[in-house]
């Protein structure tokens, strides 16, 4: 696979493996991060390493400028937008709905939906044979808490990615004949620093037992399910949400 793909909060976990996966496939990988620059350079130093070509570009995705000047930077480095994943996530946190905050809400929201929703429109911009495009592809990290809803845990953000669902299928169907596919993943339980951040370390031994595989997942386990989406070996999917959660959900 070649040109440039965008892997948004590629700095840890999930994203990161995605971006390290891609380097090795041959995309150019601009591994955007928030705040955690040193990650994201030991990132861009594992692809580099192993022969691939990567830079790290540092945009908060809940902010609109600096989306668009992701996109310009990494087109500028690396060359044509090929691909994006919308990774960067954000919880807001554990709280049952009577207690949520309007600042946690929209602080989930604007990462989890918003920022991807204006993600998909400047890779959409610019990757669109309606734009002068050559096409493309897009997968959107979404949540098997999408069809749970995390009842007791965190169903804002659950709501989110069913937000970001439903802007999966709707773009899919508005961009199906402009060389672009648009899929998602829905991770169920994956090891990484997320739950730990949530203050929930003991989360993920915790809820083992209830995932008909008894075990998390990996990140590169839910690499692969969004390299084969954007690879053309998944040239005839578009709107689908492949679940990868060891049969939860
Ligand atoms: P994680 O380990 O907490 O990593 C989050 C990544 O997102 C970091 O690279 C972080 O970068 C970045 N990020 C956070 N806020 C950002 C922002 N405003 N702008 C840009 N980057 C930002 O999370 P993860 O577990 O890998 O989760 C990745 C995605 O998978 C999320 O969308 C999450 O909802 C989804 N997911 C995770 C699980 C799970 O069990 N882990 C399950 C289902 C779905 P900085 O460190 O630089 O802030």
């Amino acid at each position: 696979m070649s040109g440039t793909l965008i892997v948004t909060g590629a700095s840890r976990g999930i994203g990161a493996a995605i971006a390290k996966l891609a380097g090795a496939r041959g995309f150019a990988v601009a591994v955007n991060f928030a705040s955690s620059e040193a990650a994201a350079d030991e990132v861009v130093g594992h692809i580099v390493a192993a022969g691939g070509r990567a830079v790290a570009i540092r945009a908060d995705i809940g902010s609109e400028p600096e989306i668009v000047r992701l996109f310009v930077t990494a087109e500028r480095e690396l060359g044509p937008i090929k691909g994006l994943v919308n990774n960067a996530g954000v919880t807001g946190g554990f709280a049952r709905v009577e207690t949520v905050t309007a600042q946690a809400l929209a602080k989930a929201f604007a990462v989890n939906v918003v920022g991807a929703i204006l993600c998909a429109r400047e890779a959409v911009r610019r990757m669109s044979t309606r734009n002068g495009g050559t096409g493309g592809a897009i997968v959107n990290v979404s949540s098997l808490a999408a069809r749970t809803g995390a009842a007791g845990e965190w169903v804002h953000y659950a709501a989110s990615k069913g937000a970001l669902d439903s802007f999966t299928i709707g773009l899919a169907r508005e961009v199906a004949t402009e060389g672009i596919r648009v899929n998602a993943v829905a991770p169920g339980l994956i090891a990484t620093g997320l739950h730990a951040a949530n203050g929930a370390p003991d989360r993920l031994d915790r809820l083992a037992a209830s995932i008909p595989m008894n075990r998390p997942g990996t990140p590169d386990e839910v690499a692969e399910g969004v390299l084969w989406l954007l690879s053309p070996a998944a040239s005839y999917t578009t709107g689908g949400i492949l679940d990868i959660g060891g049969g939860r959900g």
